[in-house]
């Protein structure tokens, strides 16, 4: 009974993501249901991260890519839409601490101003000197990143490295495109290994999994605070529909 209800339950189409579906084919839809009470209860229960994504995936429909494609900041926020009250969301309700006069600040935001640092910033190339390789990155999507959740868990795993390696996509030739070649996280981790550290430096800030975060400005002070939708300790967000 509970599973065919299940089936009923409507799903709705996201209208803004901080990806800004930059990385995305032309013409991806996401859509989300609402979290279920069952849903919910389970997720209070869950001790590994990776059970977690993997459950709020499957309230998550995607045309055009596969929901695995999704870039990790993008699920984190689908996630916080999922927890309304009521379908097709467009707007956020946020309630925190202000960093600089402490005291609480309240404020509506639209859900299209949602953010991501370095949103556009998607691929990075990097030519192997004195070769014909290039070496992709990419920021991490929810495939990557399970997979990455996957091996910490592994006996003494490499956590350092893993997470250099992390963005590491692909390897393939130019500019022919002769050999092209999809890494695993363990193979990219040997990639990695091999890299000059400068490339890591350069790197650092861009490509890496970006918290979706919200401006909002203290009513008080005039202070911009910036928070990450995702850090609960500081942050309350309730999404809404906004007539
Ligand atoms: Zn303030």
């Amino acid at each position: 009974m509970a599973k065919d209800l299940l089936e009923l339950m409507p799903y709705y189409l996201v209208s803004a993501l901080p990806s800004r579906f930059i990385g995305y084919p032309p013409g991806t839809k996401v859509y989300y249901r609402l979290l279920t009470t069952r849903e919910s209860l389970e997720m209070a229960k869950m001790q590994r991260v990776y059970d977690t994504y993997r459950y709020i995936l499957k309230g998550v429909k995607t045309e055009g890519i596969e929901k695995e494609d999704l870039f990790m900041s993008d699920l984190i926020f689908i996630s916080v839409l999922r927890s309304s009250q009521s379908g097709t969301v467009n707007a956020l309700n946020v309630q925190a601490v202000c960093s600089k006069c402490g005291k609480n600040i309240k404020a509506e935001v639209g859900i299209e101003e949602v953010y991501m640092e370095d949103y556009d910033k998607v691929q990075k190339r990097y030519e192997l000197e004195g070769t014909d390789i290039v070496v992709v990155f990419e920021r991490p999507r929810v495939r990557r990143y399970l997979e990455y959740l996957e091996y910490l868990e592994e006996e003494n795993p490499d956590q350092d490295l893993a997470a250099l390696a992390l963005p590491i996509k692909s390897i393939e030739n130019f500019p022919d495109k002769g050999m092209y070649k999809e890494l695993s996280l363990k193979e990219a981790m040997e990639i990695a290994e091999d890299l000059p550290v400068a490339v890591f430096e350069e790197l650092s800030g861009g490509l890496r999994e970006e918290p979706p975060k919200v401006r909002v400005v203290c009513e008080h002070c005039g202070e911009e605070n910036k928070y990450s939708i995702d850090n609960y300790e500081e942050v309350v967000i309730k999404p809404f529909r906004r007539p």
